[in-house]
């Protein structure tokens, strides 16, 4: 490998095996630069199918009290026909654009406009100006760590408007709940257009496109890495965070206020609920810089997979227990809310110390403490596309030594609490363990596929030292 340049992180050891495959490594990790049928058919699958999901989802909760089978059985006894349910559904209205475009105009705002002012005064909290992962070009972006200022800043406005000042009623999300939704469609339609053109026509670092020649795929799965409008506005920062994620607590405020109004209480699920989500949007801001270095920015591409999906599918769907108890006001025995927050605080717990423990390993290169002893590791090493290669280092003790994903482990024992908070009388509420134990499946072999393509043999070496994806012994 004489033509690569070698470089190596701070007080990292040069690694002795140069074996490494990179034909497949070189610069390409990630990159499904060949589509084959089975990803071309999901694609077109999720293409035309998830924006139906979702609706169906919605409508059941509006039209039939969140039965999911209802719909499907009055349409295939013709006791209802797809018009009947299409003309009792709310269509987009002027206060709901008009709302929706005040949101995002007003996340855009906080985004752009105010730098970080939290990390000067909460300790160990990490914003301001933070920089991203290498990319397969060799790039690394700089970025704006703003979004828990930009939560608590909405949050306070929100609270404030509720308690005080009464502008608009806390039950507003709900009460326009299908006419936002075509707002939502029409940015996620719009903005994932926008990044497919840009991609074209003005990238915003050409070396790091990725044109398969397949038009269904690069729309879907995107072909610019990072995007941007002039040095700040990141497209994968503010749509994965901003505005689904700010907005996922709102949305779940409301649901609350209108239990309160309907039946005069708020139950114990859905303050359950509310915690439980709560804690995981506010780890996710809290969290934010680390949030660089995870798969949807550091390996993921900006189309519609994640353009769409941050407008649409991420609210509307991950909200789906909170809807649920608008309609089905469920108040929980003491033992089954106590096993319901256990449950949810274990797996919370999993999740982030999982995470934290990588964060901790990769930034301090190993020199850290896990579980009080000194990290155990595989050294390993990959190509850039420029033919620069750099070393790395793979955990295989503390959490990592369990299984190679039990974060993901965590955050499916977080999503079924959130579940089970809301009894067992419909399927509906159940749909989020469901997606989650698909996506986080999914998202393991896809990130295995990408590992093994950058780390060659180091990766095997690796596998064979931590044999499961996510439970140890099992899977
Ligand atoms: P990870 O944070 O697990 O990141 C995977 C990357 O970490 C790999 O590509 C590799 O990157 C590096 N890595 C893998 N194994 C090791 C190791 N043993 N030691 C050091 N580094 C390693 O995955 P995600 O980004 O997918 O997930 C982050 C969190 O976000 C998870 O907890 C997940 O549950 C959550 N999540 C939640 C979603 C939701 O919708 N609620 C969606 C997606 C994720 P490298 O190339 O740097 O080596």
């Amino acid at each position: 490998m004489a033509t690569h340049q070698e470089k190596k992180p701070a007080g990292g050891r040069k690694h002795q095996n140069m074996q490494n495959d990179t034909k497949t490594s070189q610069g390409q990790w990630g990159r499904a630069w060949e589509v084959d049928w089975f990803s071309l058919a999901s694609i077109l699958f999720l293409l035309m199918f998830a924006p139906l999901i979702v609706y169906y989802f919605i409508m059941s909760c509006a039209q039939y009290q969140c039965s999911l089978t209802d719909p499907l059985l009055d349409l295939l006894t013709g006791n209802k026909h797809l018009s009947d349910i299409w003309n009792n559904t709310p269509m987009l209205t002027y206060r709901a654009a008009g709302i929706y475009f005040l949101w995002v105009t007003f996340q855009v705002i906080l985004y752009v406009s105010i730098p970080d002012f939290c990390h000067k005064f909460l300790p160990g909290y990490v914003g301001g100006v933070q920089e991203g992962a290498v990319t397969p070009a060799g790039v690394v972006n700089k970025y704006e760590i703003n979004g828990l200022q930009a939560w608590i800043i909405t949050h306070v406005l929100w609270f404030a408007n509720a308690s005080c000042f009464h502008f608009f009623s806390p039950t507003i999300i709900f009460d326009n709940w299908i006419p936002l939704l075509w707002c939502a469609n029409i940015l996620g339609y719009a903005v994932s257009t926008f990044a497919m053109i840009k991609g074209y026509f003005f990238p915003t670092n050409a070396k790091d496109c990725k044109f398969t020649g397949n038009f269904f795929y690069d729309y879907m799965m995107g072909i610019e890495f990072n995007p941007r409008i002039g040095k700040w506005f990141d497209f994968k920062l503010f749509f994965n965070g901003r505005p689904g994620i700010v907005a996922w607590t709102l949305i779940n405020l409301s649901f609350a206020a209108k239990q309160r109004e309907l039946y005069g209480e708020v139950t114990n699920s859905m303050v359950l609920v509310n915690v439980l989500q709560g804690i995981y949007v506010l780890d996710f801001f809290w969290n934010e810089a680390w949030y660089l270095k995870t798969i949807d920015i550091c390996h993921d591409h900006f189309g519609w997979y994640l353009g769409w999906g941050d407008c649409v599918w991420l609210p509307y769907l991950y909200t789906l227990q909170g809807l649920y108890l608008v309609y089905h006001p469920v108040q929980l025995c003491t033992a089954h809310a106590a096993g319901v927050l256990l449950l949810g605080l274990l797996g919370y717990y999993i999740f982030r110390a999982t995470n934290h423990q990588k964060d901790l390993f990769r930034r301090t290169n190993g020199n850290c403490r896990i579980w009080g002893r000194k990290p155990e590791y595989i050294e390993c090493s990959y190509v850039s596309v420029d033919g620069t290669r750099y070393y790395s280092k793979l955990m295989t003790s503390g959490f990592w030594g369990w299984a190679r994903h039990f974060n993901y482990t965590g955050d499916l024992m977080g999503s079924l609490a959130y579940c089970l908070a809301c009894g067992f009388e419909h399927l509906l509420p159940y749909f989020y363990i469901v997606y989650m134990t698909i996506l986080l499946t999914h998202r393991c072999v896809r990130d295995e596929h990408r590992c093994s393509s950058k780390y060659g043999r180091d990766w095997e070496r690796y596998t064979a030292a931590v044999p499961r994806r996510l439970l140890p012994g099992v899977f």
